[in-house]
């Protein structure tokens, strides 16, 4: 595994790491969820993610658990608020009030004495950033953060944020987990320039369109059994990969992989990582498996001609 700085920052993360979006808690029993955790971990991921709405507050449980017999130095835990986590008018969003109370929630469920990055899992309009930096700031003073970030931000909004925090000596948000697949490439025109410009590095989410990028869904339509596609619980999120054109444009890429000799959600991987402002793959896995296959996508590099090969086939 090679590790990547994180920004600006002195922090090394894993060129791949692993998330627990719609799987533990939810669609992975307890015991494989453990299991995948384990295997990632061996093979030298270094970043579990998760958030304190997935599973209802379930998948931080189990997180926590899992990595709870390492070292707590051997592991980066990151989760999120934003989402709502409860009926009340104040059980979401980034106010004062939600922000601090989701983070001691989250630090209880994971049983950790701190989180090592924390992110506004959305931007929220209908509080001032002023208000959600001071009290990210104060966590971070009180030792319960070392480190912030957003997700799906825009740039105009993180640069925002970063005036705010320079104005009132705030500390800077270093971090954005925007989606970023093959068939997802938005922040390619802004948000890299942005991070590169301002020291904020990119962990991309869904780097294998939630498993399409696996060549595992064939066109005709045949789902197979034991996948995402095919748990009512969480398939209404892949669907808008599971379209005929993109299926005939995985089997296209598919013949690229095995050209090179790799499997490929390892080219799908690797192609996210061509871009230095990506500090991180962030996958998800129900099977060790699935890990053990995606981890050998650290390090492999792709030429220019393959480059162009793909390019052509998503055009
Ligand atoms: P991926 O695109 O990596 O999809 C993961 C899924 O693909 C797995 O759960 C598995 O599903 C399948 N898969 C993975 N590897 C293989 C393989 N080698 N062979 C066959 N199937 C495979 O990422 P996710 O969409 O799961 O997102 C990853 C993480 O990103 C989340 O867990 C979460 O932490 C974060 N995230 C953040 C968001 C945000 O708003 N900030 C939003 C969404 C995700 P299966 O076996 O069930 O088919």
């Amino acid at each position: 595994m090679k590790y990547r700085k994180m920004g600006r920052t002195g922090l090394y993360i894993s060129e791949i790491s692993l998330g627990s979006w719609l799987t533990y808690g939810n669609s992975t029993d307890k015991e494989t969820a453990v299991k995948v955790i384990d295997t990632a971990y061996s093979l030298g991921i270094n970043y579990f993610d998760t958030a304190n709405v997935y599973a209802n507050g379930r998948a931080e449980v189990i997180v926590g658990e899992a990595l709870k017999k390492y070292p707590r130095e051997s592991y980066i835990l990151a989760t999120k608020a934003f989402w709502p986590m409860g009926t009340g008018p104040n059980d979401k969003g980034l106010s004062r009030k939600h922000v601090f109370e989701q983070v001691h929630a989250s630090l209880k469920r994971l049983n950790v004495d701190y989180i090592d990055i924390f992110y506004c899992h959305r931007y929220d309009p209908e509080t001032p950033l002023e208000e959600t930096l001071r009290t990210i700031d104060d966590l971070l003073r009180q030792g319960k953060i070392l480190y912030v970030g957003v997700s799906e931000w825009t740039a105009a909004q993180m640069a925002q944020a970063l005036h705010i925090a320079d104005r009132y000596l705030l500390d800077r948000i270093v971090v954005n987990q925007p989606q970023y697949n093959m068939f997802h490439r938005y922040i390619e025109k802004e948000i890299i320039p942005f991070g590169e410009k301002n020291g904020i590095s990119q962990i991309v989410f869904s780097p294998l369109a939630q498993g399409v990028l696996t060549g595992k869904y064939k066109p005709g339509g045949n789902i197979p059994r034991d996948s995402r596609a095919a748990d009512p619980n969480s398939n209404m999120y892949i669907g808008q990969f599971l379209k005929e054109d993109k299926l005939l444009k995985v089997e296209k890429l598919k013949a690229v992989a095995d050209e090179m000799g790799i499997t490929l959600s390892q080219l799908a991987i690797a192609w996210v990582l061509r871009q230095p402002n990506v500090t991180s793959a962030l996958i998800g896995a129900s099977k060790p498996e699935q890990v053990e296959e995606n981890v050998k996508a650290s390090g492999i590099n792709l030429s220019d001609e393959i480059l162009n090969k793909i390019e052509a086939i998503l055009q």
